[in-house]
Order: C-alpha cells, then sequence, then structure tokens
C-alpha cells in the first residue's frame, strides 16, 4: 500500500536578499506522521514552514500539497496551520473569542462557529475553559489554546514552530508527551521545529536534520541516533542542553 503524501516539496530554493537560506530541499510528507526539522538557529527551519504555510513563496522547485502544485496558493486557501512559538494569541480575549477568531473572519454562521469551537476545545481537553481569559491562564494552557485555534480549521498539516521553547523543563516534557499523543489520536500529519535534540529524539517519526539551508539527514529517532551520517549530526545529536 502507498502513503498518502500530504506535502512534497521538489528542489526548493529560497534566497533572501541575494542569499540563498534554502539549498535543494526534497523531502515527502506523508498522512498521520510526526515529523520533526531540527537544527540551530538560524539554518532554515522557520523558513520552510513559512513555505508550507505560504507566507512566502519559493525562489525555486516545487511544493505540492495534497497532490495540486501549490507554490502562489495564498495561506487560507491551503489546509495547514500553523502554532507560533509565542501563540500569537488575543490574552484580552477569552478562549472561546481566541478560537473563533478565524471562523468570526471568514464569516460562518454562528452555530457552526460554536460547533467547530467546542469541537477543537474537546480535542486538547479545554471543554469547560471557554469563557477563561487567556492572561489567567497557565503556560500549559495557552499553548493548548494555541493548538485549539489551529485544529479550528480542520487542517491536513499542523506546522508547529519551537512551540516548547518557552516553557520551563517540566512543562516542556509534559507537553511532548501531550502533543505526541494529541498527534496519534487526531492521525493528522505535524510538522515540528526545534533546536533541541532531545525533543525531537522523543517525539518524531522522523527527523530531518538541517545545516546551513540543507536537509542533511532524514530518518526515525533510532537511525539518526544510532547511525548518523556524519561528525556534524554525531555532534549535535550528541550535545545535550
Ligand atoms: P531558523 O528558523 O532555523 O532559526 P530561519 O528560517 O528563520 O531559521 O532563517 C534562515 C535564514 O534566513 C537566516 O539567515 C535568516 O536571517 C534568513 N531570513 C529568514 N527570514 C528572512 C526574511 N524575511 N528576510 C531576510 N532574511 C530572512
Ligand atoms: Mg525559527
Amino acid at each position: 500500500m502507498t502513503e498518502e503524501i500530504i506535502v512534497s516539496f521538489q528542489h526548493v530554493e529560497k534566497v533572501f536578499d541575494e542569499e540563498k537560506v534554502l539549498k535543494d530541499i526534497s523531502f515527502e510528507l506523508e498522512k498521520g506522521k510526526f515529523y520533526t526539522l531540527l537544527g540551530p538557529s538560524g539554518c532554515g527551519k522557520s523558513t520552510i514552514l513559512n513555505l508550507v504555510a505560504g507566507f512566502t513563496s519559493p525562489s525555486e522547485g516545487k511544493i505540492i500539497l495534497n497532490g495540486v502544485e501549490t507554490n502562489n496558493t495564498p495561506p487560507n486557501k491551503r489546509k495547514v496551520n500553523t502554532v507560533f512559538q509565542d501563540y500569537a494569541l488575543f490574552p484580552h480575549m477569552n478562549v472561546f473569542d481566541n478560537v473563533a477568531f478565524g471562523l468570526k473572519i471568514k464569516k460562518m454562521k454562528k452555530n457552526v462557529i460554536e460547533e467547530k469551537v467546542m469541537s477543537a476545545l474537546q480535542m486538547v481537553r479545554l471543554n469547560g475553559f471557554e469563557q477563561r481569559e487567556v492572561s489567567e491562564m497557565s503556560g500549559g494552557q495557552r499553548q493548548r489554546v494555541a493548538i485549539a485555534r489551529a485544529l479550528v480549521n480542520e487542517p491536513d498539516v499542523l506546522l508547529l514552530d519551537e512551540p516548547l521553547s518557552a516553557l520551563d523543563l517540566k512543562l516542556r516534557t509534559d507537553m511532548q508527551y501531550e502533543l505526541r499523543e494529541l498527534q496519534r489520536r487526531l492521525g493528522i500529519t505535524f510538522l515540528f521545529v526545534t533546536h533541541d535534540q532531545e525533543e525531537a529524539l522523543a517525539m518524531s517519526d522522523e527527523i530531518m536534520v538541517m545545516k546551513e539551508g540543507e536537509i542533511i539527514q532524514t530518518g526515525s529517532p533510532t537511525d539518526i541516533y544510532d547511525e548518523p551520517i556524519n561528525r556534524y549530526v554525531a555532534d549535535f545529536i550528541g550535545e545535550s542542553n
């Protein structure tokens, strides 16, 4: 059986100010798996997410979503949503209004919005918190609100850009488990970004290790840990924080 390919990059390059920040990036993401882009700051991880989301377009190459070439499809026409590191929530709005925000802009009917918001809150186990103001919530709860807001659009792919790096160690470990469990439960594709190799090893089905705008190794956590392709990967994986 061939797996369903949700995202495909074919020889994608990105140039900013005459500098090539992504070089010949090719990969495929299958439906329902947890993928991680792992690499140090500045290697191009967020740029890859921005290309999947449609916030920016490739300078070269093709991006194919659900079998359709998507280089110039606007973000709101893609079944892709992003959870940002700072969550980008509205602190003085309640949970319901934060999650409903994008749906209201799309002018959906009130009862449809309500149904979708309640279902998204259920997914992250925040039902009962609808009226709570975000500024009164803990870091872990805010994270879940941000995830619910992304899930409310029923994406095929959820992009997560270093969502755990601002959290303290204990909460980070809890959230690693929670995100992994959520991904399995929902069966949607996650593309997760981190510079933390322990996080990548703990969470992923597949890790793409990046260095200076290139993906230099792709494999399961076991592959990457047991058989690093070169000294760079070995050193990077062996570092601890
Ligand atoms: P990472 O997320 O791995 O830290 P980024 O994808 O944010 O890396 O950045 C990769 C490189 O591209 C960096 O050198 C960064 O300065 C550059 N870059 C990213 N976005 C822009 C932009 N909008 N304009 C110019 N340069 C950018
Ligand atoms: Mg980044």
